[in-house]
């Protein structure tokens, strides 16, 4: 027997403990081609909160009564596979489960000698890969233009930022709280920092952030924090649509300054981009910031929760913004 957590209920606006639910389930006898695995730690990622409603998007929502999935990391404790050994380390889109008997072409061995389990979800797994290909296929930045992340003390701005750095750029990281200010400016050397919930003019603070303007705006959060950055592009700006987290939980449609008008007159461009475009490139990807890692060039943080029952706590505190880093949750 293992336990399980399901969706009990779509939320409406922002998710509580009460839309998820925890169940015992029989695991399956092994077959051929399968490992059995204990689950050692899960990512819990903002995308996750669209999956909770029922409409179309990239992807399919979950089902009510069933198992959430996300990114995870197992321990196979048992193998009919042939290239899984029982001690191997692996990843792959894994329910929220204890135990798990999987298929194995699904999953990838992981080589923690690499660097430390924990980034594999993180800055050596799909938010360092969207901050990477965001950045070089959208932005397109230039060394000494200025680049403006919203949510930079995340898992996908801490890494975006940090690029932009190495490649020459002014970096101004927008983020809500003073310990994630002080950390983007004294440890990854981010040229300023805003705090979003602190400062009363948001515009003002980015004006005065940015005296030449802002040339790429990796975007992560939308709503006002964007239409405060957006007022502020350059001629041939990129705006990068990462993710608008601010708009994850919102029960109308919320309405802004309309940006064409600006992005006619700045001859900008603005374009989303979902990370799975560039899946046939995650290679390059990963050995670009495997050898930045390894070189000490990007550094990274966590923040964990610990064990299985936190899920759908870690999972909330994303949009409270308790997490500095990539929020995970050791199992
Ligand atoms: P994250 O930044 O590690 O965590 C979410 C952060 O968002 C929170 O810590 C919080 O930080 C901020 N936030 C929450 N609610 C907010 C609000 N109402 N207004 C402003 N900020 C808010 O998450 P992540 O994994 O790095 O993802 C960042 C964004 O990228 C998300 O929008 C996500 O959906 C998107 N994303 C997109 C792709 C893609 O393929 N396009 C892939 C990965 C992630 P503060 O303390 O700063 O508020």
């Amino acid at each position: 027997m293992t336990r399980q957590i399901l969706l009990k209920s779509r939320p409406v606006g922002v998710p509580s403990v009460d839309n998820f639910s925890i169940r015992e389930i029989e695991l399956p006898q092994l077959a051929s081609g399968q490992v059995r695995m204990t689950t050692h730690t899960m990512s819990v990622d903002p995308y996750m909160r669209g999956r909770m409603n029922d409409s179309p998007s990239y992807v399919a929502p979950f089902q009510v009564g069933e198992p959430i999935f996300g990114g995870g990391i197992g321990l196979i404790t048992e193998s009919r596979a042939d290239g899984f050994e029982v001690g191997n380390y692996v990843m792959g889109f894994l329910p929220w489960q204890e135990e798990l008997v999987m298929d194995a072409p699904g999953l990838r061995v992981v080589d923690e000698t690499i660097a430390p389990l924990s980034y594999f979800l993180g800055i050596l797994g799909m938010p360092g890969l969207t901050a990477y290909f965001g950045l070089l296929e959208i932005g397109k930045l230039n060394q000494g233009e200025t680049v403006v992340i919203s949510g930079a003390a995340g898992a996908v701005g801490i890494v975006a930022g940090q690029l932009a750095k190495i490649q020459g750029c002014r970096v101004v990281g927008i983020a809500g709280d003073d310990n994630k200010i002080n950390y983007l400016r004294d440890e990854l050397h981010f040229d300023v920092a805003i705090n979003y919930k602190s400062t009363s003019d948001l515009e003002a603070a980015v004006t005065a952030a940015c005296p030449s303007g802002v040339d790429v705006y990796f975007d992560n959060v939308g709503g006002a924090i964007g239409d405060a950055v957006i007022s502020q592009i350059n001629k041939f700006a990129r705006i990068i649509i990462c993710g608008q987290i601010s708009l994850y939980n919102a029960t109308s449609q919320p309405v802004g300054p309309r940006v064409q008008d600006i992005l006619l007159k700045k001859s900008a461009l603005m374009q989303g981009f979902i990370i799975g475009n560039y899946s046939e490139r995650f290679p390059e990807g990963l050995s670009a910031l495997a050898q930045l890692v390894s070189n000490g060039k990007l550094k990274y943080i966590n923040t964990t929760y610990h064990g299985f029952e936190k899920l759908p706590e870690a999972f909330i505190a994303l949009f409270e913004g308790k997490n500095l880093g990539k929020l995970i949750v050791e199992i």
